[in-house]
């Protein structure tokens, strides 16, 4: 009797669908050394060398104030500063380059996907302005259903909605950023958050007093036994 319940629950737990939802930014793409490549490709366009620096003030400026990097407010006020609004549609069009941007996916991103892709759906969790982040994303979306994209201007708010789409999986979270995995934590506790240590907030961020993701990676590759093994 025991065996048979045992094997019951053996194979409920193998029919539960997992999920994994996937942060951006730091996440699967490398978004430091994108803008840091992006600013030298606008300022050299411009022929301003001094407009790095500019570039990366003025994007920390907007972040600080909008919680997002909105390429078309960025480079109208920086094109305004320097009397060069004619040249908008060009740049957009350099910080919208396909070839340029997947340069800056991860570069685990796509063995870690493919293994991904055999064991979980696979779905995106991100922080952005809508066109650029799909952009960002776009030599990778095939790893993504469409209807598990999703892109917020302010992910605390949205996670009981998001979340809410996934209560028939096993859902695995993985981010960049602590206080957004403690938040989920909060949200739904049998969530497995994971915790990828990697870019700036990662590297800035203090341990928390009241949460600990579930684990902590460095490379995606670390990934896939978490997946495999479940939390089962
Ligand atoms: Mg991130």
């Amino acid at each position: 009797m025991k065996q048979l319940l045992d094997n019951e629950k053996h194979s409920a737990s193998e029919n539960i669908k997992k999920i994994t939802l996937f942060d951006l930014d730091h996440t699967l793409f490398d978004s430091a050394s994108f803008r840091q490549s992006l600013f030298k490709l606008l300022a050299k366009n411009i022929g301003k060398e001094e407009l790095i620096e500019e570039s990366q003030r003025l994007y920390e400026t907007l972040l600080a104030n909008d919680g997002v990097f909105n390429p078309d407010k960025f480079l109208s006020i920086l094109l305004e500063k320097v009397e060069a609004t004619h040249k908008k549609a060009e740049l957009m069009d350099i910080i919208f380059d396909d070839n340029h941007l997947k340069e800056f996916i991860h570069t685990d991103v796509l063995t870690s996907l493919t293994k991904i892709a055999q064991i979980s759906e696979i779905g995106l969790f991100s922080q952005g302005e809508e066109k650029m982040q799909r952009a960002k994303i776009k030599s990778i979306q095939h790893f993504f259903a469409k209807e598990k994209i999703h892109i917020s201007i302010n992910k605390k708010s949205e996670i009981k909605k998001i979340f809410g789409l996934y209560n028939d999986y096993q859902v695995f979270f993985v981010d960049d950023v602590l206080p957004v995995l403690a938040a989920v934590h909060v949200h739904n506790p049998a969530i497995v958050t994971v915790w990828i240590k990697r870019g700036k907030y990662a590297q800035l961020q203090q341990p928390l007093e009241d949460f600990t993701a579930h684990a902590t990676i460095l490379s995606l590759t670390e990934l896939v036994p978490i997946i495999e093994k479940g939390t089962n």
